[in-house]
């Protein structure tokens, strides 16, 4: 009667099979089951310190040195800076300088008052000019703190960042934006923005937009 039993497929092993490894599909004995499950168990110890090693390197992980968010962190400080000059500009050319002419109007007026004083020779008309010049000096005044400025609000969005052609391979997750360095290519606009002359993200763009 021919025997059944299939041969344990280790190498020189004329043992017959007891069980077949289910991830596999190999027949083994009971000893080289064993040591088969053993090699397998072997693996697990370097992917545990895998998986340790790249959960250690997330934790020291610091995206603030990367050249993108430094870049990030410049565009922030030149955006308020020009948000800053311009404030000023408003301030200046609306508040300051209608408050200096309105002064400087003012004390033209009161020397003259001063000197039609001292001469004690003032007429009706030198008295009714004056009177006017106050009059509209005050008037400027009130409208100067009446002013009204209507702004549209500042809005930064999506078009804010300019696309990138850079060829670098970044991981990509689904709905999110990835920065990447900024190419040779790159180098003049890259300048430009270290210059303060204008501000560029340069980001590779997903499937978010
Ligand atoms: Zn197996
Ligand atoms: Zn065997």
């Amino acid at each position: 009667m021919a025997s059944s039993a299939r041969s344990c497929a280790a190498i020189k092993c004329k043992i017959a099979s007891c069980a077949t490894c289910h991830c596999c599909q190999t027949d083994l004995c009971l000893d080289h089951l064993k040591e088969h499950r053993d090699r397998l168990n072997e693996k697990l110890t370097p992917l545990t310190n895998q998986i340790n090693t790249v959960l250690d390197r997330l934790t020291h992980f610091t995206p603030t040195s990367l050249p993108n968010f430094i870049m990030l962190e410049q565009w922030r400080d030149a955006a308020h800076q020009t948000i800053d000059r311009f404030c000023q500009n408003i301030r200046g050319e609306l508040f300051e300088y209608a408050k200096t002419k309105s002064q400087e109007k003012l004390h033209a007026t009161r020397n003259t008052l001063d000197q039609l004083i001292q001469m004690q020779g003032a007429t009706r008309e030198n008295i009714d000019m004056l009177a006017k010049d106050v009059e509209l000096i005050e008037q400027n005044f009130n409208n100067l703190q009446e002013i009204t400025i209507n702004l549209r609000p500042l809005v930064i969005d999506k078009n804010a960042i300019i696309q990138s052609n850079s060829s670098n391979k970044l991981p990509q997750y689904p709905g999110e934006i990835r920065l990447s360095a900024a190419s040779l290519e790159q180098q003049n606009e890259l300048e430009a923005l270290q210059n303060g002359i204008s501000y560029q993200i340069f980001v590779q763009v997903t499937n978010i937009f």
